[in-house]
């Protein structure tokens, strides 16, 4: 079955407001490894509202709830976050409108537009080393599960690859976002942007019952 219920797409919400709650305070101490340390706080007081509004939230259909979704993270996540989920949310909304379920299909060119918005938004490109390292190979796996439609297979592959990312870019120099500030200092840590989309796909996975053993430490090391 590759049909994804509106019920799943909520539960994968508040599994990751879950997810960057808990991790605040690790989120930010990996970003003050390079940056400027607000990372964690910034995605958390954004999360903190949707988990506070969760009940308010118009989840009349999967457009209109990520609609409120990418208002609320555009308006509460702090930083140069607050715009750039915003924009990816608010582009898997436009995709969604009135649909009350997706295809695997449908939730790759959800991904595909938000990459795009993305990018439009921020400027960044792949190795740049932003989070858009790890949601561009996530995309390319995810879209080579379309054809075989098995969910958990998918979800436990683009989990997989957004691991790696966070290794295939631990030595780069950041060039975009505040970590292009520091410049060199930025080689040899992980950025923390990646880190949390490889965190929430993990938290995917438990959440969902697939069987996933992280082995990159900044995954095994995340707060329980
Ligand atoms: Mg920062």
């Amino acid at each position: 079955m590759s049909a994804i219920p509106q019920a799943d797409i909520e539960r994968a919400i508040r599994t990751t407001a879950a997810t960057v709650l808990r991790n605040e305070h690790y989120f930010s101490d990996l970003d003050g490894l390079a940056g400027d340390g607000d990372f964690g706080t910034s995605l958390a007081t954004g999360f903190r509202v949707i988990d506070n509004e969760w009940g308010e939230i118009d989840k009349s259909n999967i457009g209109a709830m990520l609609l409120k979704i990418s208002m609320l993270v555009s308006k509460h996540v702090g930083g140069s976050s607050g715009p750039i989920w915003g924009t990816g949310f608010m582009k898997a909304a436009m995709l969604t409108r009135g649909k009350e379920e997706i295809s695997l299909d449908e939730l790759a060119e959800m991904l595909g537009a938000a990459i795009e918005g993305i990018q439009a938004r921020g400027g960044a490109k792949l190795g740049d080393k932003t989070l858009l390292d790890a949601l561009i190979p996530v995309h390319e796996t995810l879209k080579g599960h379309c054809a075989a439609g098995d969910k958990a297979a998918a979800l436990k592959d683009c989990a997989g690859v957004a691991e790696q990312a966070i290794d295939e870019t631990r030595t780069l120099v950041a060039h975009r976002g505040r970590a292009s500030q520091v410049g060199e200092r930025s080689a040899n840590t992980p950025d923390p942007g990646i880190v949390s989309i490889a965190v929430i796909l993990n938290d995917w996975c438990k959440e969902f019952g697939i069987a996933n053993t992280p082995t990159v430490a900044e995954v095994v090391n995340q707060p329980a």
